[in-house]
Parts: structure tokens; C-alpha cells; sequence
């Protein structure tokens, strides 16, 4: 598993710097958030999560099912919308409270 990150959206605030556990991702020449070291993301989410201009995804590989499907959320209050975009052009959406996430 890994992230993508889009750099035509990425404005270089940081927020996913500071919060990749692992420091993988550091700043471009363009000051822009690159991932360092790809094959080492765990998928925690939590640059995805926390970019607020959803420059970044989830890449689901073949090896977990996606087939290079791209995963992006976006959050309204408690409410988190997974958008799952498939390599056929469809989205689906999943949106999970955050409230819930201790329930399963
Ligand atoms: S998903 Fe987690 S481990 Fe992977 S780059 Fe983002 S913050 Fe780091
Ligand atoms: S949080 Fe998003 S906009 Fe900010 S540096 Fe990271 S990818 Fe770019």
C-alpha cells in the first residue's frame, strides 16, 4: 500500500509532514510534499486525513484488490467520505463516523 500525492493540488502547507509517523514524506524543490520512500508507507492515513486539499490518496494495488483504484476523503464534521475513484472511471463512497471507529 501506498499514497499518491497530486502536486497540481498540493499548496505546500505541511500538515502531512507533521504528521507521517514515519517522516516520509519531505518538501520538493517547489517546496511542494514528495513521499521519500513509497514502498515504506503502512497506509495510517493520517496525511490523508489531514490534508485539507485532498492532494493526497490511498493507491490500492492489485495486492489488496483495488487494481490501482485511488482513495481520497474528505471530512465534514464527524463524518469522514472515503471516495473511491476505479480504474473504469466509477466512485463509489463510503462515509464512516468518526465517532463509530472504536465500535469495530
Ligand atoms: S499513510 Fe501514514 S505512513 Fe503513509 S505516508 Fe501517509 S502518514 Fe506516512
Ligand atoms: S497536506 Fe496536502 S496541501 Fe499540505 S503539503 Fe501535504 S499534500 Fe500539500
Amino acid at each position: 500500500m501506498s499514497i499518491a500525492i497530486d502536486s497540481m493540488k498540493c499548496r505546500a502547507c505541511g500538515k502531512c509532514l507533521d504528521v507521517c509517523p514515519g517522516s516520509l514524506i519531505v518538501r520538493g524543490e517547489d517546496k511542494k510534499a514528495v513521499i521519500r520512500y513509497p514502498k515504506d508507507c503502512w497506509g495510517c492515513a493520517s496525511c490523508i486525513k489531514e490534508c485539507p486539499f485532498e492532494a493526497i490518496s490511498y493507491y490500492l494495488g492489485a495486492d489488496i484488490g483495488g487494481m490501482g483504484s485511488q482513495m481520497t476523503v474528505h471530512t465534514e464534521g464527524d463524518l469522514l467520505h472515503w471516495r473511491i475513484k476505479k480504474t473504469d472511471g466509477t466512485i463509489e463512497t463510503i462515509v464512516v463516523n468518526k465517532k463509530d471507529s472504536n465500535k469495530y
